[in-house]
Parts: structure tokens; sequence; C-alpha cells
């Protein structure tokens, strides 16, 4: 038996399509069989060779990190998932997309998305199916697996193990708790999912920003209170004001940055109330800069924490959570194309929102 995996060569290029034999799985290992993968903003940074610290092997890389499968094969000893819950051939799983070291500091206490020493596989070589632009996925013991519950459709499970994932972390580091004032900065696939979360955590007022009416729409759909547009709202000082106004004049408890644009790290420190913390996660390739005056820190006790990815049990909390606002949220809505897994060149030319508007808001690729 034989699949397929994208990979990517040369920044820019087409991607090649490589297929290797299945391989069985080992002791403790899981073949899965890829039943949808997201192209997250990070893979178009990654086809573009924006994330220069992070240099393009000499094999290429293995191109996909979010996506859902079912149990293909499972390895010697594998008979649950990391909650106990039995596991057979076949069952819809959810992975971690994360490949700790798991004997790092940082490992050891649980927070595997700040490891050191991150695996890194090698295209061709063993096992082959290392991204999730593929048909299948080999998965080992450093990828805990959540089974999926009946009650979820495939449709609201792309982005669980990365945007969901991520975006639930960021507001966990920053303590998001009841009573709060939240504000996202953009309204895009993480920023519908993070007003979805804060509300769930118990935010009393969550504040969308975005240039884009149908997206400050579609926030208020996802939970959002108010929406600010950026075009109407068109300065700093305007938007900041806003927030006053919207938070009876105290300022955000919290606001998180997922758009990826230097200048809303200053801004976003303004909005907060005193003590408040402004989480960074849509920033994660290097390259802006912004003039900052750290003495706002200091006679305030705002905070300025960076976020990656997630705790493996995030996984666990974010499908009981896709459970309980089944018929309440409209995270079946996120996905806005689908493309087979062959014509991903095609995917990603209509997914690119790099100087031009596009109607993709999320696009999967189906094997
Ligand atoms: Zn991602
Ligand atoms: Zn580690």
């Amino acid at each position: 038996m034989q699949g397929r995996q994208v990979i990517l060569r040369a920044y820019r290029q087409p991607f090649e399509i490589q297929e290797y034999d299945v391989p069985d799985p080992g002791p403790g290992d899981i073949v899965l069989q890829i039943t949808q993968a997201g192209i997250c903003g990070s893979d178009l940074h990654t086809w573009r060779g924006d994330t220069e610290a992070n240099p393009l092997p000499p094999q290429g890389r293995a191109m996909g990190h979010e996506g859902t499968g079912v149990v293909y094969k499972l390895g010697q000893g594998v008979t649950t998932d990391a909650l106990g819950q039995p596991l057979q051939e076949g069952d819809r799983v959810i992975h971690t997309a994360i490949l700790p070291c798991q004997h790092c500091p940082q490992c050891l206490r649980g927070d595997h998305n700040l490891c050191v020493h991150r695996v890194l596989r090698t295209v061709g070589e063993f096992p082959y199916f290392i991204g999730t632009f593929a048909d299948y996925y080999y998965v080992t013991p450093r990828q805990p697996v959540f089974k999926v519950p009946d009650e979820l459709s495939d449709e609201v499970l792309g982005p669980v193990n990365c945007a969901m994932g991520t975006v639930t972390q960021g507001l966990t580091v920053a303590g998001v708790h009841e009573g709060q004032s939240v504000v996202i900065q953009g309204a895009g696939g993480l920023g519908l999912t993070a007003t979805a979360m804060a509300k769930d955590m118990g935010a009393d007022r969550v504040i969308v920003l975005d240039r884009l009416e149908n997206r400050l729409r579609l926030a208020e759909e996802f939970g959002a209170d108010s929406t600010i547009n950026i075009e109407e709202y068109n300065t700093p000082e305007r938007r900041i004001q806003r927030i006053k106004e919207l938070t009876r004049g105290r300022g955000a408890d919290v606001v998180m940055e997922l758009v990826g644009y230097a200048p809303l790290l200053p801004e976003g420190i303004a909005m907060l109330t005193n003590g408040g913390t402004f989480v960074e996660i849509g920033l994660y390739f290097s390259g802006q800069t912004v003039p900052f005056d750290p003495s706002t820190l200091v006679l305030t006790g705002k905070r300025i924490v960076g976020s990656v990815m997630y705790r493996p049990t995030l996984m666990s909390t974010i499908l009981d959570f896709l459970v309980r606002n089944r018929y309440k949220l409209p995270f079946h809505t996120l996905v806005s194309h689908k493309f087979k897994l062959e014509d991903v060149n095609e995917a990603f030319t209509q997914s690119e929102w790099n100087q031009r508007q596009t109607p993709v808001t999320r696009a999967v690729l189906v094997p």
C-alpha cells in the first residue's frame, strides 16, 4: 500500500507530491488515514519563505500540521486514547501537532508547546508520513491522540489541533476568567475561535476589531458583545478611546493580537487596564519592529506574553467545548473551500492573501 505526501522543495514553487510505502506502526505508534487537513496561515508563510529563521532543509519540508484522521492501524500495545477511551481501527481521532522531546524542563512540567528540543523529522526517511497534507500520518507516543465524540461532525474538527488549540492556550496563559473584558484584534479563523472561547471561559465583554464588515458580523455569531470596524475608527487613538467607552472607562483585561502586525502591540497595550495582559500570537515570523516605551509596563503593571501552539491536554477541553456548543456556534461555517489533495497548488494559489483579497477564509485538503 502506498500513499502520497506533499513536500515543499523550494519557496514559492509548486509543491511536489511524493509516494511512499505506508509503514506498519511500531509498538506504541499509530498510523492515521487523513480525512482532512487545513491550510493554516503559517503554511502560507512557510510556502512564501517568510520563516527565514527556520531555513528549508535540503530534503525539503513535509507540509501540513493541522488536520484529522481515522485510525488506520494501531501499533502493538495501543488500546486506548490519551484519556483511556478504547481505540479501534476506523475511530476518528485528533492528534496533537507538536513533537516534544518529553525530557526538557518545559516538557516535564507539561508545557510541550515550549519544548526546547523539538523533534524534527526528515523528508524521505521513516516514517515518511510526517505532515498532514498526505493520505496517511504517522503518530508516535510523543503526540497524544484523542477520540472524537460521536456528536461532532467532521466539519467542525478542521481547526482543532492548530487554530483552536493556539488561541485557547493564549487565553489560558492570560488567565481569562469570568467578568473580564477581552479585546480580539482580527476576526479571521483565529479571532472567531478566540471570541467563542473567551465567552466560554466567562468573559463578560468580548470586543472584536477588523476591517471587514462580514467578518465582524460573523464575530457576533461567535459571541462578540461589540465590534469595531477599523475603517470607521481609523486611528489608534480613536480605537483606544472606543475600547475605554465599551469597558465603562476601564480598559480591557486582555488584548490578543491575531493579525501579525507589529503596530498593534503598542495600540493593544494602550487598550489595557492596569495589570492587564497583552497576548502576542499573530506575529510568529520575524522582521517587523515597532517603537515602544517600556515604562508604560512599569507604571501600570501590564504584561506582554507570547504564546505558541498548546498544551496537549487542551485538545480534550476543546472537543468538550465543541460538543457543548454544537447547536449554538457556527463552527461548521469556518471552512469556506475544500480541495482535493492533488490540487494542493491550486488551493495555495487561491488561499494566498498577501497583497490581494481572497474569498477563502479557510481551505481544507481532502485526500
Ligand atoms: Zn497552524
Ligand atoms: Zn522538551
